[in-house]
């Protein structure tokens, strides 16, 4: 599915470059974009989500303003098509930060998503794809506890005209996760930061141990301490492997512009854009 995969990067950088082209913020950026991933059913977020043990979709995500350190998240939603949505309106709209499940379902409602149902978010390659992972369980079972199967969370980091940073990030989890298991995605710090003074972030692969290390807040740190984000980025990545066998993926962008990518996953989808100049891949690690 390379195809697919670069062809849903780079719809939802056209997506985030209208955005901030039009004048709206990073947060608008981040937000379009990812939305234009959640509705891809290529990646796990939204639509098209690896379905968990009991075969529903259930999904995080979260959003956050590098400006205010506002920030909106959702966790184990699943009857909202676009999570990332529902997060925004946290962050613009609640007092609070985060909300899950039925909660979380129905702060979107009051707020205009609308809710729609669980089956309308599977497809039939995830049907087949959790069918033959649990029927083949004893093959699976060290995946279980290090999950190497596709990651396929969806994330977005952007610097807009006014010198404001944000980031989103939103997924449909792991495999066969068990109900109600929360990933790293929708924890600010780990899966996605955003902080103007450092910078913004956002993270995909093995949850838990992204989450042990606030990788995302990791990486930042180290670049207002006069790092570049490439730099950093490849040391979170490294510092993962290192420190609790992890693996994954990472975008960290600062308040100058500067970006860094990096992951220890066989590969990575990913597309940038400037005034000055646009790219996009699929790096390999294999
Ligand atoms: N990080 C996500 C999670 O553990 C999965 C992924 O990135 O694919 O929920």
């Amino acid at each position: 599915m390379v195809e697919a995969h670069l062809n849903g990067v780079r719809n939802a950088l056209a997506a985030g470059w209208r955005a901030l082209n039009r004048g709206g913020s990073a947060l608008d950026a981040v937000e379009e974009a990812v939305v234009v991933m959640e509705n891809d059913e290529t990646f796990d977020a939204g639509r098209g989500s690896f379905l968990n043990h009991d075969g529903k979709v259930q999904m995080d995500a979260l959003i956050m303003d590098g400006a205010t350190l506002r920030a909106g998240g959702v966790g184990c939603v699943e009857r909202i098509a676009n999570p990332v949505c529902a997060a925004r309106k946290i962050l613009s709209e609640s007092p609070h930060v985060y909300f899950v499940a039925e909660g979380a379902e129905r702060f979107a409602a009051e707020h205009g998503i609308p809710l729609c149902r669980n089956e309308d978010l599977i497809i039939p390659r995830e049907v087949e794809r959790l069918r033959e992972y649990q029927s083949h369980l004893e093959q699976h079972r060290a995946d279980l506890f290090a999950p190497t199967i596709s990651h396929d969370t969806v994330g977005a980091v952007a610097l807009d005209a006014g010198g404001d940073i944000a980031a989103a990030t939103s997924t449909g989890g792991t495999l066969n996760k068990a109900p109600g298991r929360l990933g790293d995605s929708s924890l600010i710090g780990c899966g996605c930061y955003a902080d103007n003074k450092t910078a913004a972030a956002s993270t995909t692969g093995w949850g838990e141990p992204i989450m042990k290390l606030v990788l995302a807040k990791w990486a930042s740190d180290r670049v207002a301490s006069g790092n570049a984000p490439e730099w950093a980025a490849a040391e979170a990545i490294d510092y993962l492997k290192i420190r609790v066998n992890g693996h994954g993926g990472m975008i960290l962008l600062d308040a100058r512009g500067r970006l860094g990518i990096a992951h220890s996953t066989p590969r990575m989808a990913w597309a940038f854009k400037t005034s000055l100049q646009e790219a996009s891949g699929i790096t390999r690690n294999d």
